[in-house]
């Protein structure tokens, strides 16, 4: 089996490699200079004009939106076969992802919103969490190449079930986060050390994904190391916000939180950190959270 890989950037070049150890693997990149260097890392196969990727079996995108996946799809659709699968690895748009599937049924292709959770490590490491959108027998065609990327595959609906589930996950991590990185601001301000704030909190009922590891290894160690920008989690802030208006369900917490996170994107800039959040709240605490 052939199959090809387009945008390796923080997450797709990791998941790409991990492709390459069991199948020949074609890759894709807007740079193409990030293609040839993962052709020498990982022994997969760079090519440079994009309508190459056509003779793969199988076509995975990671791209930083559903506009970029929608843009590649017009670009591709002529040159690929009937009864190719594209798998759309991307934290993209539900309504604009059906459309993209629609394109891709016209030529025979079928399409799985295939979104993951997991970050870099879970990338490298293939312990990717993947929801899945879209046909269940389709899924189970490409399911052996996921089980490469990912240790919990969750078929979770139709078609941009997944990017849909993915925009909520993220802004449950962005709540967890921001209330977070707020009260231990406050305790720090009571006198309590940050780095004892967490251990307790890590050991209580108060304890999430955030604490656990994001504000213990980002913000107390003071390192902010970008590898999930401020400007994605905010993109996903505005697919939840999506998801809201097409469920038509009052929603005020996450509205005001999608707002927020937004906001502190431009505040802050598009390319720190996600963690970097910490900082606005630290600032407007004047106090630092280690
Ligand atoms: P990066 O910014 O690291 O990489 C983006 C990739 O998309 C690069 O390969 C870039 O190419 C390519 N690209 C950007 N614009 C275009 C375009 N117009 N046409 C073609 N290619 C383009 O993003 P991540 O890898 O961090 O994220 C990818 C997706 O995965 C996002 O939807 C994100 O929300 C999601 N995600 C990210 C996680 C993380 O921890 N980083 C965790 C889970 C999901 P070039 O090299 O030319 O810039």
């Amino acid at each position: 089996m052939t199959v090809a890989w387009i945008g390796l950037g923080a997450m797709g070049a990791p998941m790409a490699g991990r492709l390459a150890t069991e199948h020949d693997t074609l890759v894709w990149n807007r740079t193409a200079s990030v293609a040839a260097a993962h052709e020498r890392e990982h022994e997969s196969r760079a090519v440079d004009d994009l309508a190459d990727v056509g003779e793969a079996d199988v076509l995975f995108s990671c791209l930083p939106t559903t506009a970029e996946v929608a843009d590649v799809v017009d670009r591709l659709v002529a040159s690929l076969a009937p009864d190719t699968v594209w798998v759309d690895c991307t934290s993209g748009d539900p309504a604009p992802s059906r459309t993209v599937a629609a394109t891709l049924a016209d030529g025979g292709i079928d399409y799985l919103d295939a979104p993951v959770s997991g970050g870099t490590d879970g990338a490298a490491s293939g312990t990717l969490t993947i929801m899945v959108g879209g046909d269940q027998n389709v899924l189970e065609q490409v399911h052996p190449l996921l089980e490469l990327l990912g240790d919990r595959i969750v078929h979770v609906g139709p078609t941009g079930a997944g990017h849909a589930t993915k925009a909520i996950n993220n802004m449950l991590l962005a709540a967890n986060l921001w209330t977070a990185v707020e009260g231990l601001a406050a305790l720090v301000r009571q006198g309590v050390p940050g780095a004892t704030a967490l251990e307790v909190i890590n050991g209580s009922s108060g304890q999430s994904f955030a604490t656990e590891r994001i504000i213990a290894e980002r913000v107390v160690t003071r390192e902010f190391p970008v590898t999930f920008t401020l400007g994605l989690l905010a993109k996903d802030a505005g697919v939840a916000q999506s998801v809201l208006d097409d469920s038509e369900i009052p929603a005020p917490a996450l509205r005001a939180l999608g707002e927020l996170i937004r906001a502190t994107r431009n505040e802050l800039g598009p390319d720190v950190d996600h963690s970097a959040v910490a900082q606005l709240v630290e600032r407007w605490a004047d106090v630092e959270i280690s």
